[in-house]
C-alpha cells in the first residue's frame, strides 16, 4: 500500500502536497477566547487565496472535534481556492469545553475519532445555548443535499496540560493512541508553556505505543530548553514550529533560533512549519502568507536553498502521510 495524506476532499499523493502550513486554523472558537473567534467561511477563503498566491499547497487544520472546525465549509473551501486542506479529530484540553456536556463525550471517544478518520467529522454541539421559541423554520431549499459532504479528519489533536497531567488528558491521550492504532493517523499535540513533552512521549509511546515518528509536537518555541527539543528529535518525533505565531506572542522571536538550533545539530528532517492563527486578532498578522514570504527566505540566507523545502514540503509530506486502516 501506498502511504496518503487524508485531505478534505480525499486521500492525497504525498508527492502531491508541496508547501505546506502544518499547523494552523481556519474555523476555531472557545469559551476561553470570547470574541476571538474564526468562524467566517468568506475570511477563511480569503487566507487560503492569498495563501495560495503566495505558493502555498496545503493547509493543515488542528482544530479538534467541539470546537467549531467549519467541517460544513472545508470541502468547499479547499475546491474553489485549489488547497488542499486537511481536517483534525481528537480533543483539548477541558478547559475549551462546555463541563456539563463533557463527561458525556468520553463515552467511546476513540470510536468517536475512529469514525471521524474513516467515515466523516460528526455534529458538534450546538454554540448557543438554545434560546426562546421564534418564528417556524423555513422549508430548506429544494437545491441542498440531502446529507452534507462526508469530510474526514486526516490527523487526531490533542493536548496536554500544564503542569501535571490531568485525567481528562490521559483519557483523550488513550482514545488518540487507541484511534491511532486502528486507522495509522497521526496525533498532533498542543504544548503548554510549562508543561514536559517527556510526559507526552512517556503516555503516547511508552506506555500506548504510539511510534515517535507518528507525533507531531506543536508550540515547542515556548519551551526554550535546546537541549529537551534535541533529546525529543533524536527520540524521532516531529516538531511543529509555529512562526510567526498568535501575532505577538512572547515565543514569537524565538522561532528563527529553535529552528537553527536544530538545523546545526542536525535535526532537519524533524521539523515541521505552521502559523497556528487561532484568534481574529491573530489573523490580521497573515500568518501564513508571512510564512512562505518572510520566515522561508529568512531560512534559505542562512541555511541554504534546500532547507525550506524540507521544512515546508518533504517533512510534512512524511509526517502526516500513512498507510490508512479501516477497523
Ligand atoms: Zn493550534
Amino acid at each position: 500500500m501506498t502511504p496518503t495524506i487524508r485531505t478534505v476532499l480525499g486521500d492525497l499523493d504525498p508527492a502531491e502536497l508541496g508547501a505546506t502550513d502544518s499547523h494552523d486554523h481556519l474555523f476555531i472558537r472557545s469559551p476561553l477566547l470570547p470574541g476571538e473567534e474564526l468562524d467566517d467561511p468568506a475570511a477563511a477563503e480569503g487566507v487560503l487565496r492569498a495563501f495560495a498566491a503566495a505558493g502555498g499547497r496545503s493547509f493543515v487544520q488542528w482544530t479538534p472535534y467541539g470546537m467549531g472546525r467549519g467541517a460544513d465549509s472545508l470541502a468547499r473551501l479547499s475546491r474553489v481556492t485549489g488547497v488542499h486542506v486537511v481536517a483534525a479529530t481528537g480533543l483539548h484540553q477541558a478547559a475549551h469545553y462546555d463541563p456539563d456536556t463533557l463527561p458525556a463525550l468520553y463515552d467511546g471517544l476513540s470510536e468517536r475519532f475512529i469514525a471521524e478518520l474513516t467515515t466523516g467529522l460528526t455534529a458538534e454541539p450546538a454554540t448557543e445555548p438554545p434560546g426562546p421559541p421564534g418564528p417556524p423554520a423555513a422549508p430548506e431549499a429544494p437545491e441542498a443535499p440531502a446529507s452534507p459532504e462526508a469530510v474526514r479528519a486526516g490527523l487526531i489533536k490533542v493536548a496536554c496540560d500544564p503542569g501535571t497531567t490531568t485525567a481528562h488528558t490521559r483519557q483523550v491521550m488513550a482514545a488518540a493512541a487507541s484511534a491511532h492504532h486502528a486507522t495509522g493517523a497521526p496525533i498532533a499535540v498542543h504544548l503548554e508553556p510549562r508543561a514536559h513533552p517527556h510526559l507526552v512521549l512517556n503516555r503516547l509511546h511508552v506506555r500506548h505505543g504510539v511510534p515517535p515518528h507518528r507525533i507531531i509536537l506543536g508550540h515547542l518555541t515556548r519551551l526554550p530548553d535546546v537541549r529537551v527539543h534535541r533529546e525529543l528529535a533524536a527520540e524521532g518525533v516531529y516538531f511543529a514550529l509555529d512562526s510567526p505565531s498568535r501575532a505577538g506572542h512572547p515565543a514569537d522571536h524565538q522561532a528563527f533560533d529553535v529552528i537553527a538550533d536544530l538545523v546545526e545539530a542536525g535535526h532537519a528532517s524533524r521539523l515541521l512549519l505552521g502559523a497556528d492563527t487561532t484568534t481574529r486578532t491573530a489573523r490580521r498578522a497573515d500568518g501564513p502568507t508571512e510564512l512562505l514570504n518572510d520566515l522561508v527566505p529568512r531560512l534559505a540566507r542562512t541555511f541554504g536553498p534546500e532547507l525550506p523545502g524540507l521544512l515546508l514540503t518533504a517533512n510534512p509530506a512524511a509526517a502526516f502521510a500513512t498507510d490508512w486502516r479501516t477497523p
